[in-house]
């Protein structure tokens, strides 16, 4: 088994749930009291969301690139970040180590792939919906096509992320809300969504909607786990 590194803590409610699946996934392909072999480094969100919203990408770069260091060092073969945000200085964290970066898009642009879709809804924090460093690699790695929410309905999106997501906390009216964007997507041709923030897998999943989701938390622990034991 390779040893998996994980830049977590963006936020750490989400990075419990990659522990989570990561081990679950690996008890149940291998049994018994088999568990994975992992590194964590979990950097403090509060930092990384004010370098964030100040538009310091080359600071919270910086962060994540000691991050990786610190996982090369501690011996994970290859790595992940634990946020599709943070994806945006995913090329400088990625060129500051020797271990391959296993990348969320692309994980999730495979699974897309496998199923056959070719249009998308993409929900996840503003940086993500508005930016191309996501939408432009699922565009043009796999060719999906990828519809976004209006500019009103990303600001609710980004805003329960950051104010009740990230802080664990889950509001049934914020659901609702997510449910009533996916429903207008799905209106407007999206053959599925991609939950495209680690977080949302915590307010929405299959029992709440017949769309199709592309939960990127738990495609990204799967893509993890096939990697460990390939
Ligand atoms: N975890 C979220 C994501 O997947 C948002 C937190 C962050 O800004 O990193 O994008």
């Amino acid at each position: 088994m390779k040893t998996i590194g994980l830049i977590g803590g963006m936020s750490w409610e989400s990075t419990a749930s990659y522990y989570q699946l990561i081990n679950q996934n690996i008890k149940q392909q291998l049994g018994g009291l088999h568990s994975a072999k992992l590194v964590l480094v979990s950097v403090d969100f509060a930092e990384i969301e004010a370098l964030q919203h100040l538009g310091d990408w080359q600071k919270t770069a910086d962060i994540l690139s000691d991050a990786a260091q610190s996982l090369e060092s501690a011996g994970a073969d290859f790595f992940l970040i634990c946020t599709n945000t943070m994806h945006k200085v995913a090329s400088q964290v990625s060129e500051s180590v020797n271990i391959p970066l296993l990348h969320i898009a692309d994980a999730t642009g495979t699974q897309l792939v496998t199923d056959k879709m070719t249009k998308i809804g993409l929900l996840g924090t503003k940086f993500t919906m508005q930016q191309g460093f996501y939408k432009d690699r699922l565009a043009n790695k796999f060719s999906i096509d990828v519809l976004v929410p209006t500019k009103q309905e990303q600001e609710s999106i980004h805003r329960i992320i950051y104010q009740e997501l990230c802080l664990g906390i889950v509001n049934q009216q914020s659901r609702e809300q997510y449910l009533e964007i996916i429903q207008n997507l799905t209106l407007r041709g999206a053959q599925g969504i991609i939950l495209g923030c680690t977080e949302i897998g915590l307010l929405i999943d299959k029992s709440h909607t017949e769309s199709q989701l592309y939960d990127t938390t738990v495609i990204h622990a799967q893509a993890a786990v096939v990697e460990s034991l390939k």
